[in-house]
């Protein structure tokens, strides 16, 4: 070998920052002065936060709601709309809500006007229904079983009214996930998918296709194993144990477990991020089974309306819907909501966590 080249070090490569930017630079010149310095923030009406700063700056948020998976005409239009009436800052939440920055009280009423004019409703704040934080769907992602955009449309055509007024006991949050173990996220509400049988195998690609070690590690159950069929090593499933999942779909595709007949819905209740009057809490599931029917999911806009309008009525002020079933109990929920109770719902097995693989190997 050359020892001219051999002696050469090589050249040291940069690393590149793939991570979440510093948000300083974007904010509002009036928010990053201000910030962590404020002396009292309220809401003059539904959609719109006030913020007063210590150095007696004040800033007006206005928060409309957008379909999250944009084209880039409507973004053109969300940026025109900043720089025409607002001051040239956006920000996304987490619930893929817009919120401009204006310095002047004057400004909020023409920008809601021109928001709601091109469709994008005001409203979100407070204790209304958010906007559904919802997944990707048939539009991105490789594994859904349902759409998330679409369920989320046909909701909020039916929930509007409540995310323009703050009239719910406290805030809801809502989310939806197109697969059971992936994206989503605790809500007081949310629509998951729910498999109901075992995956179908197909055996002649599982070799060209997936890692097996892989699968098999993947599955929480311990239900899969290798196995040789029609003399290619492929996988076996043990149906007695799989709980349909799904984990092992993502990492091995022959392993096809949507169905348009098999892959249903379920409505979960009660999860909560915040510390706030209680601890944080999970889901529970109180509907399965409800048919994933596109383009509308009219069974999953009936269920979610009717517990919606229960806890509206029933809940005290400033009841999350967690505290509001803590206080009711289950029996009562099911009573007030008209569900039916079987024995699918509400899984508090705490056996689960001996015999779940929990072991420390690395998962892909
Ligand atoms: S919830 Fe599942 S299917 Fe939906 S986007 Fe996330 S990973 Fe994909
Ligand atoms: S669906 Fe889930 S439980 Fe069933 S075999 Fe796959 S990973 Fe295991």
């Amino acid at each position: 070998m050359n020892q001219a080249v051999q002696e050469k070090p090589a050249a040291k490569r940069k690393p590149k920052e793939t991570g979440v930017p510093d948000n300083k630079k974007y904010l509002h010149p009036l928010m990053a002065k201000n910030y962590g310095d404020w002396k009292y923030h309220d809401r003059p009406r539904p959609g719109v936060l006030h913020h007063v700063a210590h150095s007696g700056d004040q800033i007006w948020t206005v928060r409309a709601g957008t379909q999250r998976q944009m084209d880039v005409g409507t973004i053109r239009l969300l940026c025109d709309i900043a720089d025409k009436y607002a001051e040239g800052h956006v920000r996304f939440t987490i619930r893929s809500n817009i919120e401009y920055m204006v310095s002047k009280g004057e400004k909020v009423a023409p920008l809601i006007a021109e928001l709601e004019k091109h469709g994008f409703p005001v409203g979100g704040t407070g204790n209304s229904i958010s906007m559904i934080s919802h997944t990707q769907g048939w539009l991105h992602c490789d594994i859904p079983a349902t759409d998330a955009s679409g369920v989320v449309k046909a909701l909020m055509d039916d929930l509007i009214v409540e995310f323009r007024r703050e009239e719910m006991p406290n805030r809801v949050h809502l989310s939806t996930s197109c697969c059971e173990i992936n994206c989503g996220g605790q809500a007081d509400l949310a629509i998951i998918v729910q498999h109901t049988k075992p995956p179908v195998i197909n055996h002649d690609l599982v070799a060209n296709v997936c890692e097996r070690p892989t699968v098999v590690a993947r599955c929480p159950v311990a239900a899969i194993r290798p196995a040789m069929v029609n003399g290619k090593p492929s996988l076996e499933i043990d149906e007695t144990k799989c709980m349909c999942c799904g984990a092992c779909y993502p990492p091995c595709p022959p392993m096809q477990i949507n169905d348009p007949e098999f892959s249903k819905l379920a409505i979960w209740v009660g999860g909560k991020n915040s510390n706030a009057r209680g601890k944080p809490t999970f889901m529970k599931m109180v509907a399965s089974g409800l048919p994933n029917n596109p383009p509308r999911w009219p069974e999953i806009s009936v269920v979610v309306k009717r517990i919606l309008n229960v806890y509206k009525d029933d809940a005290r002020p400033w009841e999350r819907m967690a505290d509001w079933i803590d206080r009711i109990g289950w029996p009562r929920f099911f009573e007030k909501t008209e569900l039916p109770f079987t024995k699918y719902l509400i899984d508090d097995w705490r056996g689960s966590r001996s015999t779940f693989n929990a072991s420390t190997h690395i998962r892909f």
